[in-house]
């Protein structure tokens, strides 16, 4: 089978393996592991912030920072394609009783001139009162497209204004960052908080970060346990963690390469409408004739090859570390014979 599902169903590699089973492990919520630790420490200077936590998810990381972001009472900015409104089981309500502003940007990718016309007068007592601006990079659901930073530049100075704060979701930051070779350290310096996942593109089994000040993450901390999300000896899962920021970061131009051939492949393929401009490793396409994605992606399978529905009419390809470039002339000829 060839997998294109999602960049989550890699498997750990025999080198990854072998950094998990020999990392040293203690009791993270007393603070006493030091794989844990040292991967907390590692991607905070990454990005050149004070602090980071270790979460199963990146469901618990974004949550977690909109819970330390927001009240009752209050509002989130983001785009309607965001993963943390439509994919996290309304969890902004669930965990934060807090609103939401769903703004229509391109591809998913919202500007700081839409952000300032939707935050709300704090002294008019209808409205929610904004508080936190969401921006998700990359853009799943806009197909993996990237941020300009000087737009994210006008967002940030726009939130220092208004009194607004900043959050990342970045499940798939470093898909952008070696996209764009955008400096990790200007995220950290525009950011509040940034969510990262090692669980996508760089290959772990499991795992998120969540990025921040010392403050933040000592709040966020407390969110976590009552989340049931503190872990006891889970260096074993830090420790690929590591091994993964030093390894599996660059090799993500690659995947990259991988699906641009994709999407050239695609291109002029008649059972293919349109196929949305490939930035990273995410291809979506819409099918001619206004096919139904379920049904063929039941084709697909029946071929070898797996991918999602991603709306009515598109289907979502996403390229990793386990779909090699032999796959991938497999894959062209597959497509081409349908
Ligand atoms: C995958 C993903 C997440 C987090 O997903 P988990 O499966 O909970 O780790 C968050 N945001 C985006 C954009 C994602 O693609």
């Amino acid at each position: 089978m060839i997998d294109l599902r999602s960049d989550t169903i890699t498997q750990p590699t025999a080198a990854m393996k072998e950094a998990m089973m020999a990392a040293p492990v203690g009791d993270d919520v007393f603070g006493e592991d030091p794989t844990i630790n040292a991967l907390e420490q590692k991607a905070a200077d990454y990005f050149g912030m004070e602090s980071a936590i270790f979460c199963p998810s990146g469901t618990m990381t974004n949550q977690i920072a909109i819970r330390v972001h927001t009240a009752p009472h209050t509002e989130v900015i983001c785009d309607e394609k965001s993963h943390i409104y439509l994919y996290e089981g309304g969890g902004i309500a669930y965990n934060s009783f807090a609103s939401v502003r769903l703004l229509h940007g391109d591809r998913g990718r919202i500007t700081a001139e839409m952000i300032q016309d939707n935050i709300n007068n704090p002294d008019d007592v209808h409205a929610p009162i904004s508080t936190l601006v969401s921006l998700e990079n990359t853009m799943n659901k806009g197909g993996g497209c990237v941020y300009d930073f000087k737009e994210i530049e006008k967002i940030s100075q726009l939130c220092k204004d208004k009194k607004l704060k900043l959050h990342l979701d970045g499940a798939r930051l470093f898909n952008a960052l070696v996209a764009k070779d955008d400096d990790p350290k200007q995220y950290g310096k525009h950011f509040d908080t940034i969510s990262i996942c090692l669980s996508k593109g760089l290959g772990c089994p499991v795992g998120s970060l969540l990025l921040g000040t010392q403050e933040d993450i000592k709040k966020a901390r407390r969110v976590r346990k009552v989340l049931g999300g503190g872990m006891r000896q889970a260096g074993f899962l830090a420790a690929a963690g590591i091994y993964a920021l030093d390894h599996h970061i660059n090799r993500l131009a690659d995947d990259h390469n991988r699906a641009k051939r994709i999407a050239s492949a695609l291109d002029g393929l008649n059972f293919v409408d349109s196929v949305l401009p490939v930035e990273t490793n995410i291809v979506i396409f819409k099918l001619a004739n206004n096919a139904l994605s379920v049904d063929f992606v039941e084709k697909l399978k029946q071929k070898g090859i797996l991918a999602v529905p991603f709306g009515k009419h598109d289907v979502r390809f996403v390229t990793h570390l386990d779909f090699d470039d032999d796959m991938l002339e497999d894959l062209i000829k597959k497509l081409k014979a349908i």
